[in-house]
């Protein structure tokens, strides 16, 4: 296994010259995006217009219609960086999720009104009052106001009809009107740029925020006047606003800055858009299982892995899902006992020790490369902002990012590698809750400002 090992090892490393090298071509990515419409990085303007302050404060309702859940929370803002938050969850259905989109919408509203009918009844909401909402809606958007989004294209298994292309905001405040509900829709965020708000409202160095989850993006803050595809808006160049990237789309298409293995060539092309989403599916939680049961079965077909067991389980593709990674690489045992189970449990397959030692260590090189691009990312950012001497914080979500052992000590090894020691000034940190409590504080930002 030791030739074989060192063959991966040179497949999945990125040298620091490697690095910079991805970083320039990012920064460049990045810059188009924010030059024209429908580039390789979209770069969406989110009309989230500067930071918060950290004094904002009242109550807040937001919405978040997520992959799996619909979530309602009421959030005080204290001032002061400081906040609670109660909040109810329910279930999307399958059905739900395919149904026509206005009801889609007014099963929201009425899992909003019965929320409300509640905390009214606990005295969390005064009787007459009127809350303003900040709605959490992660899917494409085309949005030229903060109360105003329309839906370009469902993703994340969503297919409901009649919504693609309409205003989400006005069908969602039809939904309010039908069942009476007492709240104001104030504006329309996406996770990522609520986890930026949030993130700085809570520690004002943080300045980029990033998701590691089942798919990979940030977001920041920058200058009206470095957005020239906004210039015909008018707005004050000396002002600021979000930016939400959709950095996983970087070298979509092109596939010229990427390192891509032939495992990462098969997970694309048998992927339902392959091309697209290319930086995603190097590093984000949906794939990196699938990169490891790759290199598995392509040993299990050279005949170098389980002779005369059935392999069938391992062969399903999607059937290795990232958490293994994470367990294999901190089984504490010497005897790799975590691993024998994995395999034995999940795939019906016994393994040697030598062999769970190089499972082990391949989990590492698909785990670090995936680390590594991401500092790319966060480096293109920090570079094209300057934000290197001064240094700031990048608040970081996702449970990739919040369960993989190591992964924020590997993104900070490969952001020195990029930029030497001041590459220390760069610190991650687990992010605040962006779609409760960063749509709220957008909805307090944007009601202050009217
Ligand atoms: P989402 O991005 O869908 O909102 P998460 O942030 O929980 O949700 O990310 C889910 C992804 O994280 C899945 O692809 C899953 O394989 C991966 N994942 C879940 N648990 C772990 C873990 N312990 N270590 C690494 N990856 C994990």
């Amino acid at each position: 296994m030791a030739d074989h090992l060192r063959k991966f090892e040179s497949l999945f490393t990125l040298t620091p010259q490697r690095m910079r090298m991805i970083v320039e071509a990012f920064k460049e990515s990045l810059e188009l995006g924010l030059a024209k419409p429908g580039q390789v990085v979209p770069m969406i303007p989110t009309f989230v217009l500067g930071w918060p302050t950290g004094q904002e404060s009242g109550n807040y309702l937001a919405v978040d219609l997520g992959g799996t859940n619909l979530r309602v929370c009421l959030v005080s803002l204290e001032g002061g960086g400081k906040f609670e938050i109660t909040q109810s969850k329910y279930r999307l259905t399958e059905e739900q999720k395919a149904e026509d989109g206005q009801a889609l919408l007014d099963f929201c509203g009425e899992c909003l009104k019965t929320f409300i009918d509640s905390s009214i009844e606990s005295g969390t909401i005064g009787k007459d009052e009127i809350l303003p909402l900040g709605f959490t809606f992660s899917y494409p958007c085309l949005q030229n106001k903060i109360d105003h989004g329309e839906l370009i294209r469902w993703t994340k298994g969503f297919s409901a009809p009649n919504i693609e292309g309409r205003d989400v905001v006005d069908m969602f405040r039809q939904s309010l009107a039908k069942y009476s509900v007492p709240a104001e829709v104030v504006a329309l965020t996406c996770d990522t740029t609520g986890t930026l708000i949030a993130s700085h409202y809570v520690n004002s160095n943080t300045k980029i925020a990033c998701i590691f989850g089942t798919g990979c993006n940030a977001a920041y803050m920058e200058k009206i006047g470095n957005i020239p595809k906004l210039a015909h808006l008018g707005l004050d160049p000396k002002g600021e606003m979000a930016i939400n990237c959709e950095w996983g789309a970087f070298d979509s298409f092109e596939h010229e800055h990427l390192p891509r293995t032939k495992y990462d060539i098969v997970i694309d092309e048998t992927s339902p858009k392959p091309g697209e989403q290319a930086f995603e599916k190097l590093i984000s939680g949906r794939y990196l299982g699938e990169i490891l049961r790759l290199i598995i079965c392509e040993l299990i077909d050279e005949g170098l892995l389980f002779l005369g067991q059935n392999t069938y389980k391992i062969e399903i593709p999607y059937s290795f899902d990232t958490a293994f990674l994470s367990l294999m690489e901190s089984d504490p045992t010497d005897e790799l006992l975590m691993i024998i189970g994995i395999f034995s449990y999940f795939f019906a397959v016994e393994t040697t020790l030598a062999e769970r030692q190089f499972f082990r260590a391949l989990a590492k090189l698909v785990g670090r490369r995936a680390a590594r691009l991401s500092s790319c990312g966060i480096a293109a950012i920090v570079s094209k902002m300057g934000y290197l001497e001064k240094g700031c914080s990048v608040g970081a979500d996702g449970s990739l990012y919040n369960k993989y052992p190591g992964f924020a000590d590997r993104v900070h090894e490969g952001l020195r590698d990029i930029f030497g020691e001041k590459g220390r000034n760069i610190v991650t940190y687990h992010a605040e809750d962006g779609s409760g409590i960063g749509s709220a504080i957008v909805a307090a930002m944007t009601k202050q400002r009217k």
